[in-house]
C-alpha cells in the first residue's frame, strides 16, 4: 500500500507523519520529530497508538542542523516502508498569501513564488521552505505539496481582510490573512458528521491551544478570524500577545528605545500566558497554581475570548454553534465551562456532565447554541490534500 507522508519544519523542530493510503481511507501509521536541531537534539519515532519506536539523543550542544534532520526522519520512514512506495509529501507552509487559496504541487517555480512571503512570517516561512527545497534537488520524482495555514482565509469577504492603512499598503499586501486555516478546515470537515445546523450554519471555532485563534464559519467556510497580517494578532497565547493597540509598539520604541528585534521578542516570546503570569506560558501549570497572577493570566485569555467571540457572533450577524479544539480547547473541561458561561448571553447553555466527559456535544437538549468538542488534525488534513495530488483517480490541478 502505498504512503503519504507529512512534514511541519519549525526553527527548531520537523515534526513528521505518515499515512497508508488505501483507497479513501488514509491510516495514521506512524509520527514523530526530530526536535532542539540545534541545542540538544532528540529524535522520537511512535507508531499510531504511541508506543515508541525508535529514539536518539545527540550530546547537548550538538548543532545537527535541518538537513541533517531531515536525512535522520527519511531514514526513518524509508526503513518502516520496506518497500512500499512513498507516493507524495506534505508540507505545512504558514504563507500562501493572497495568491494561494488552495494547496500547491511544488516545483522551482512554485519555491520561488512562495519564497516571496519570507518577510510576511520571517521566523516560520523559511524553515517550512528548506525540506521542500532540498527534497526537490535530492528527490525530484517525489511529488510534493504545499499546505497553507493562510489559505482557507481567502473566502473572507474584502472587507474582513482590510486594514484601515492607505490602499498602497493594501495593495503590497499589508492585510489579514488569518492563521491556523489547516485546523479550520478539519473541523468543518468533520461538522456535517456531527450537526447539520453547525455545518451549515454561523459557527465560531475556538482553536485554545499554545497558538490560540478563533474562526468564523458561515456554512463550513472562513468569514472572519481573530489573526490577522501575523499569527501575533487576536487572542493572548502562551506566549505572544494577541492584540495589542500599535501605539504601545511606538511608544516602546519611543521611550524604551526597543528596535524591531526587541519588540518583536517580546511581543512573540515574553508575553501572553507567560507575561502577564510571570510563571509559565502552559495552561496546565496556571490551571494548578494558586498564585494570583496565574488567576489574572487566564482570566485575562478568557475575558479576551469572550470579547472576541462576540465579535464574531457580529461578523457572522448571530451564532449557532460554538466549537472547541486544540491543546486546551480539547482537554480542559474547565476553561470550557468558563467561555460557555461567558457566552450565555448568546444563548449556550452548557451541559456540565457532556462538558466533563468531553463529549462531542457539550450544551444541553435545549440550548439554542450547541457547543462542541472536536480534536483538530492538522495532519491529516494536509494528507487527504496530497492525497488528491497523488491519488490517479481524483488527479486534480498540478
Ligand atoms: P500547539 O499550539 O503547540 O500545537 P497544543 O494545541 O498542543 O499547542 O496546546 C498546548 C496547550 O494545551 C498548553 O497550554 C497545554 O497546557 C494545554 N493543555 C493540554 N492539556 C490540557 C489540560 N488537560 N488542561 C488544560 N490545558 C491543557
Amino acid at each position: 500500500m502505498d504512503a503519504i507522508a507529512v512534514l511541519n519544519a519549525g526553527s527548531s523542530s520537523i515534526k513528521f507523519s505518515l499515512f497508508a493510503l488505501g483507497g479513501e481511507a488514509l491510516d495514521l501509521e506512524l509520527r514523530g520529530q526530530v526536535e532542539g536541531i540545534y541545542t540538544a537534539p532528540r529524535f522520537i519515532g511512535r507508531d499510531a497508538l504511541g508506543k515508541t519506536l525508535a529514539e536518539e539523543r545527540w550530546p547537548e550542544g550538538t548543532k545537527l542542523g535541518h538537513a541533517s534532520a531531515l536525512d535522520h526522519i527519511i531514514a526513518f520512514v524509508r526503513e518502516r516502508l520496506a518497500g512500499r512506495r512513498l507516493a507524495g509529501i506534505g508540507h505545512r507552509v504558514v504563507h500562501g498569501g493572497m495568491e494561494y487559496t488552495q494547496p500547491v504541487r511544488m516545483n522551482a517555480a512554485a519555491l520561488d513564488a512562495l519564497e516571496k512571503f519570507v518577510p510576511l512570517a520571517p521566523l516560520h516561512q523559511p524553515h517550512n521552505l528548506a525540506p521542500i527545497r532540498l527534497l526537490l534537488e535530492r528527490l525530484p520524482e517525489l511529488p510534493q505539496v504545499a499546505c497553507f495555514d493562510t489559505s482557507f482565509h481567502r473566502s473572507n469577504p474584502e472587507i474582513a481582510q482590510m486594514f484601515a492603512l492607505p490602499a498602497a499598503l493594501h495593495d503590497e499586501g499589508v492585510r489579514r490573512y488569518g492563521f491556523h486555516g489547516l485546523s479550520y478546515e478539519y473541523v468543518a470537515s468533520q461538522l456535517p458528521s456531527l450537526d447539520a445546523r453547525a455545518a451549515q450554519g454561523r459557527t465560531v471555532v475556538l482553536h485554545l491551544g499554545n497558538g490560540s485563534s478563533m474562526c468564523a464559519l458561515s456554512a463550513g467556510k472562513s468569514v472572519a478570524s481573530t489573526m490577522g497580517f501575523t499569527a501575533v494578532d487576536g487572542l493572548p497565547m502562551g506566549t505572544r500577545c494577541g492584540a495589542l493597540d500599535p501605539g504601545v509598539v511606538l511608544y516602546l520604541m519611543d521611550r524604551h528605545g526597543m528596535d524591531v528585534r526587541a519588540v518583536e521578542k517580546l511581543i512573540y516570546n515574553q508575553s501572553g500566558l507567560l507575561g502577564v503570569s510571570g510563571i509559565s506560558s502552559d495552561m496546565r501549570a496556571l490551571l494548578a497554581s494558586s498564585e494570583p497572577r496565574a488567576k489574572l493570566a487566564v482570566d485575562l485569555y478568557l475575558y479576551r475570548i469572550g470579547r472576541e467571540l462576540g465579535s464574531l457572533a457580529a461578523a457572522l450577524e448571530g451564532l449557532d454553534a460554538l466549537v472547541f479544539t486544540a491543546g486546551i480547547g480539547e482537554n480542559s473541561a474547565v476553561l470550557r465551562e468558563r467561555v460557555c458561561r461567558h457566552a450565555a448571553w448568546l444563548g449556550v447553555e452548557l451541559d456540565p456532565g457532556a462538558n466533563a466527559a468531553g463529549s462531542p456535544r457539550i450544551s444541553t437538549a435545549a440550548s439554542r447554541v450547541s457547543a462542541w468538542v472536536v480534536a483538530t488534525n492538522e495532519e491529516l488534513m494536509i494528507a487527504r490534500h496530497t492525497a488528491e495530488f497523488v491519488r490517479p483517480t481524483t488527479r486534480r490541478k498540478q
